[in-house]
């Protein structure tokens, strides 16, 4: 069935040479960037995202902002937002972000470190309840980007439209959600991208049991604000702020690094690809922001590579590593470093 064209694959440069060193053997992203070209065609012959998959995908788009936008009028109009409110949406997002991005992220999809069983489920099961995806899936996507990354046959690339305004508008939209409802992606790749995760049974269990985190994670605010406010209204509110706004916090959040951290921002390391380091997605979205770095050296573990580059998930690795809850932490040599450096 497949419709693979056959061309030459062009010569590697330096800086692919170099990435190749950092990647692991047994990862599917380890797959030479010449292949490039001759997976790009593959896309077409995949089984598109059915829809009744693309209705539950627009449903936990559409409902967590329709949240969000409740929660700012409840807060706006008629003051309805408390400490406990605001503790539930920032510390529901920093604790389920940590889950994708030290979890589904860098410890799942680039091995970027080990660690044992019970802290693989923790960081596996608080990525599942930020509502991004099943980890599998999440994983199998985000592999895709590193092998194509900003070529066609990149799932959200926000470079490929085209050039003009409307172009560039019409990218960054399809970067940041668009991507998810059209046909250069599918489960079924899973087998190709995530061969390695789908014989991890921890992590087949979480991923099968995707719906009840996604479950989870509207109750557990739900029964927080009711238990401590001991209340219907304190309920409510803790469904719409650490239920709904907090994953539309979260979803767009992640989703900016896709976006954003693809178009604005500065450029460190040669990385084959338009990923930026963006300022702000640094700090405030867990170190992910450090993008441009981190598509440079996709197994470090650590993303903010420069001194003032804070990076919130690589203290935690780092401090894991110091209690030895965490081994084999993945980082670039000063020589490969200094290799990739523009
Ligand atoms: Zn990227
Ligand atoms: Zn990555």
């Amino acid at each position: 069935m497949s419709i693979v064209t056959e061309r030459q694959p062009r010569v590697k440069t330096k800086a692919e040479r170099v990435q190749l060193d950092v990647l692991p053997s047994a990862n599917p992203i380890s797959v030479d960037a010449t292949h490039h070209h001759e997976h790009a065609h593959h896309e077409h012959v995949s089984v598109p995202v059915s829809g009744k998959y693309k209705f539950a995908l627009l449903s936990m788009m559409i409902f967590p902002l329709l949240g969000m936008i409740i929660a700012i009028a409840l807060a706006w109009q008629w003051e309805m937002m408390s400490w406990l409110n605001l503790t539930m949406l920032i510390g529901g997002w920093y604790l389920t972000g940590l889950g994708v991005t030290i979890g589904f992220h860098r410890l799942l999809t680039h091995r970027s470190f080990e660690t044992t069983d019970a802290i693989r489920a923790f960081w596996t099961a608080l990525g599942s309840l930020s509502v991004e995806g099943s980890p599998l899936d999440w994983c199998m996507v985000h592999r895709k980007h590193h092998q194509f990354s900003d070529h066609h046959g990149d799932p959200h690339s926000p470079s490929l439209e085209g050039k003009g305004v409307w172009n560039k508008i019409k990218g960054f939209w399809h970067s940041h959600a668009g991507w998810m409802f059209k046909n250069n992606w599918d489960r079924n790749e899973r087998t190709k991208y995530v061969p390695d995760l789908m014989h991890d049974p921890l992590l087949v269990s979480i991923d099968k049991n995707y719906g009840w985190w996604v479950f989870a994670s509207f109750i557990i605010p739900l029964f927080i604000g009711g238990l401590v406010t001991w209340s219907i209204q304190g309920a409510i509110l803790g469904f719409i702020w650490g239920g709904l706004a907090r994953i539309c916090l979260s979803h767009h959040m992640t989703w900016s690094i896709n976006s954003i951290c693809h178009i604005f921002g500065k450029q460190h390391y040669q990385s084959s690809d338009d990923s930026r380091n963006n300022l702000f997605f640094g700090y405030f979205s867990h170190g992910e922001g450090w993008h441009n770095n981190h598509h440079a050296f996709p197994t470090s573990a650590k993303h903010g590579l420069k001194w003032y580059q804070f990076d919130l998930s690589w203290c935690i690795i780092r401090g894991l590593q110091l209690f030895g809850l965490a081994w084999k932490v993945k980082l670039p040599s000063e020589r490969q470093l200094q290799a990739r450096e523009l």
